[in-house]
This record gives structure tokens, sequence and C-alpha cells, in this order.
């Protein structure tokens, strides 16, 4: 099982071999395959699970999926981690119940728990899903190392609709260097998905139990200081529902107005909402894109909008962070930009605000308060303040090396979609000019693009966004105090 099998139900441009196993007859003393689940949280549109089926079939061997929970992975809190494992309590079940595929947690380190459980079930292929993180990365080889022998281990890209390595092998300047690559490749990998394969042999029976209660309630109580968000449902069906639900699914009832209102902050609904089924994979980009794809000739310039930002932006961001080892740091600049913030680090700031200050939204700036009281309260900033607020810091620290750590720390602590390529993209391109050019220059920022409140103030209604953001802290707020009025009177002696 060592190298891709011949007519693989999955494009080998998809699958990399990261460690070749030992070559075994067909079929002899193979143990089974294992998928370490980690990034694509899914069961359907799963490349990676159809990759891992697939080869299991081939060699007559069970297939499992394991998962491992880290202990608050890049800084996860509650909001984050019970929104996952919500997800990936659904997912067991749907995978035991359609395809008799178990799953297994883990919690710990996935360096040591992975290659345990692999010699544990004398699994012969481990398959792993693609991510750029560097963490993540660095794992892959540790694991690499520990398996033994005869283990060959697959990563399968079933996160972006071109596999990563296949749409550019290099770094990529912007959006417009990496556009043409991508759309030549779109006819060979934006295809259907081929029926999910079911498993032809069943793994044992075990008696592997998932407290999930325990869990889950365990990561609440640890990660408290940012707890969960209502609005944002957990799960597979969940997404499918944001994608297409009859009541207010993005391609069924909003799409018409994406390209006219995604860039105003008072119409959050104007966007899909799907970042946080994106990042935890709970959906595929590549089914968004067939999807909305369908409805090109109703709402042409909105699909299109949405496509480029769907594939082309999304999938720019996982090409710089798998091409740029000093992604989120200044080296991981241009030169140009890196020169022109030193040219201007020691510009006099009108504020300095500290971290602490950044964090409870106390500036002079209502419009950089309420955005920041969004992601603190709401979990997802409207995708316009974004940049708003990411260049207000540039302009509000010591220098842009700060200002680079203070964003992405805020961005991945309060942010549901957080923790993600497109995080370290978006703080990247607007503290460092990554993926955009050079402009006019000026104080602090150099080259780099300016943004300012009376920009913002010509292009949306800013009080109204202020007030927008009140109320929905207020609510926020409101649920809270009544939650916590609740476990009191449960607690009282009845
Ligand atoms: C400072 C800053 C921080 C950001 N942090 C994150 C983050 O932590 N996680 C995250 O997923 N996105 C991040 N973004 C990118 C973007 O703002 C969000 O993806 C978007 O607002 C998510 O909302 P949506 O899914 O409703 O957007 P939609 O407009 O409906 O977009 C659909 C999908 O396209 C992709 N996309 C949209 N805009 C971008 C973009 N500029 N770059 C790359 N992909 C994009 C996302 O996967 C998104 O879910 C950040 C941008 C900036 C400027």
């Amino acid at each position: 099982m060592a190298s891709l099998s011949k007519s693989p139900l999955v494009q080998p441009g998809r699958v990399r071999v990261l460690k070749e196993g030992k070559k075994m007859p067909l079929g002899q003393g193979m143990g089974p395959v294992v998928y370490w689940m980690f990034r694509d949280q899914r069961v359907n549109d799963n490349w990676a699970l159809m990759h891992a089926v697939d080869e299991a079939n081939k060699a007559n061997v069970p297939v499992a999926v394991a998962f491992n929970l880290f202990d608050r992975f890049l800084g996860a809190r509650a909001r984050q981690l019970g929104f996952m494992l919500r997800g990936l309590r659904q997912l067991q079940q749907e995978l035991e119940a359609t395809l008799q595929i178990p799953f297994f947690l883990f919690q710990g380190e996935a360096e040591e728990t992975i290659p345990n459980f692999v010699e544990e079930c004398r699994a012969t292929l481990l398959v792993t899903d693609f991510s750029p993180l560097r963490e993540i990365r660095r794992i892959k080889e540790e694991i690499c190392k520990r398996v033994g022998n005869s283990a060959s281990v697959h990563e399968v890209d079933a996160h972006n609709v071109v596999p990563v390595w296949v749409a550019s092998q290099k770094l990529e300047y912007s959006a417009k260097t990496i556009r043409g690559k991508i759309n030549k490749l779109l006819p060979e990998f934006l295809i259907d998905f081929p029926p999910q394969p079911c498993p032809s042999k069943t793994w044992e029976p075990t008696n592997h139990v998932i407290d999930w209660d325990t869990i889950i309630e365990d990561v609440l109580r640890k990660g408290s200081e940012v707890p969960e968000v209502k609005w944002c449902e957990p799960g597979e069906h969940a997404a499918m529902d944001v994608l297409m639900g009859t009541k207010n699914g993005f391609l069924t009832k909003r799409l018409k107005t994406y390209s006219t209102d995604r860039n105003n902050p008072l119409k959050p609904r104007g966007l899909s909402g799907l970042s946080p089924y994106l990042h935890f994979g709970k959906i595929s980009a590549q089914r968004c894109a067939l999807e909305a794809r369908k409805l090109r000739t109703l709402s042409p310039q909105a699909v299109d909008s949405f496509l480029e930002e769907l594939i082309v932006r999304r999938e720019l961001a996982d090409n710089y962070c798998f091409y740029q080892p000093q992604y989120g740091t200044l080296q991981g600049a241009w030169e140009w930009a890196r020169k022109t913030l030193m040219d201007h680090a020691l510009d006099k700031r009108e504020h300095i605000y500290t971290k602490e200050q950044l964090e409870k939204a106390q500036t002079a700036d209502l419009l950089w308060n309420a955005s920041q009281l969004e992601m603190v309260h709401h979990g997802k900033m409207h995708g316009f303040m974004r940049m708003y607020w990411a260049k207000k810091i540039l302009e509000w620290t010591t220098g842009p090396e700060e200002a680079l750590s203070i964003a992405i720390y805020l961005n991945d602590k309060y942010e549901i979609d957080g923790r993600d390529p497109n995080g370290y993209v978006g703080c990247m391109w607007s503290i460092c000019g990554v993926h955009d050019q050079g402009w006019q220059e000026r104080p602090i920022f150099g080259k780099i693009r300016y943004m300012n409140y009376a920009g913002c103030k010509r292009k949306f209604d800013v009080d109204g966004y202020i007030s927008y953001v009140k109320k929905l802290v207020g609510e926020t707020k409101k649920r809270k105090a009544e939650k916590m009025l609740d476990e009191a009177s449960k607690a009282l002696p009845q």
C-alpha cells in the first residue's frame, strides 16, 4: 500500500505521499487504514475520507477515523472548541450510522496519540487531510518518523478546490499571479463528487465510548473567557443549511445582493456567513463552488464575486502559509513592505494603546471600538471592518511587529473562524501589504494601503453600524445574565 494505487477514486494530484511504507503484497498481513482527521471535519464531500476508504477497499481491510483534541490548539477557547466538538459529536453518529466507520477521539499531542494508535491497530496506511499551518506540518513530520516502517502516510488536500501544491509550486505574489493558474485547473478539479464509497470490510466492534458531555463541559469551563455564540449552529447539516437552506440559505435566498451588499457592515447577511464552517471543514469549498456555479446565469456578478473570494482569495491564503514559513511575522512580508514599514517605525503616533486597551475596546475611535466589540461578543467581525480594524492597530501601536502580533492574538482568540490561513493573511495584508501593492507614502503606514474613518463614512452609515453593534452586545449580555441566573437558581437547594 506504499505508493498510490492505480485507477484511484481521488485524483492523484490531490494526494501526496509523505512517507512510503515497506512494500507488502496486496492484502497480505495488512493492517487497517486510519484517517487522522484534522482540518476537514465532515463525512460528505471529503476527498481524504474517500481516499482512505478507497485504499482500504482495495486492500480489503477496514478503516477508522481518528481525531486528536489538542489542549487549546493556537489558543482556542470555548467559542471555537464548543462549535468544533458539537459538530464532531454529530459527525461520529453519521460516520458510524451511514458508513459503519468507527470514530476514535484522542486527547493530548497528536505526534504521540496518532502513531500510538497506528501501532496499536497495526495500520499500514495513515491518511491525513492537508493544512498549511506550521504546527501541523511539524506534527506530520514527527508522525512520519514515529510510525513503524511498514506504515505509509498519505496527505490529501480536501480543503482546496485546486490542491495547493498543484495550483502553484511557489509563493505567489498576489491574486493576479495565482488567478490564471487556478482558473486553468478548474476544469480538472472543480468536478462533481463521486458517491462516498462504503468500506467493504468493517472494523471489529470496539468498546470505545466517547463521553462527549464531559469533554465538552471541560473545554467550555477551561475556555469560558471567550464563550460560545448562539447564532452559529454547529455541524455539517447546519453548514449546508447556511449554503442552501430554504429559509435563509446564502445561495437560495441571499446570493443576489452579494455583489452590492458584501462591503456594508450594516448588512452582515449580505455575506455568505460560511467562514466558520469552511474553517473547520464542516463544508467543502468545492461543494459551495459547484452549487454557486449552477446559479451563474441568474446572478453572474454575485457568483463571480463569491467564487473569487471562495476560491482565488482563500486558496491564495493557503499558498502563502504553505510557501512562506515566516507567515504571521514581519519577516514574512515582501522586502518593499518591510523597508517602508521600518522607515516609518519611529513616526509619531497620535495615540498609542496597549494590548489590554485594544482588547477592551478603549480607544477614542467609536467605529473601531464597535468592530472590536462585534468580534468579542458576536464572534464574527464583518469582513470590511476587519481591514479597518487591523490597519488601525498598526497606527496605534509602537511598530509593525507589535501591531501584527496583537492583531493575530485578538483575531485568533475571538473570531469563531480564527486560527486560519485567511486570518494570518488578512492581518498580513492589512499591516504588511502582503498580496497588495505599494500606495502613496504617508506617515506610519509608509507605502502600505491606508484606511480612515472618513473613508468608512463615505462608504456606509458609520453611526448605524455603531448602534447595530451596541444592540448586538446588549442582547448577548442579556442572554448571558439570564443564563447565569438560571444556573444559579438550579444550584439552589430545591
Ligand atoms: C484582518 C483580517 C482578518 C481576517 N481573519 C479571518 C479569519 O480569521 N478567518 C477567515 O476565514 N477569514 C478571515 N479574514 C478574511 C475575510 O474577512 C473573512 O473570510 C470573511 O469576512 C468571512 O465571512 P464570510 O464567510 O461571510 O465571507 P464571504 O464574503 O461570504 O466569503 C466566502 C468565503 O470566501 C473566503 N474569503 C472571503 N474573503 C476572503 C479574504 N479576504 N481572504 C481569503 N478568503 C476570503 C472565506 O473562506 C469566506 O468564508 C480576515 C480578513 C482580514 C482583513
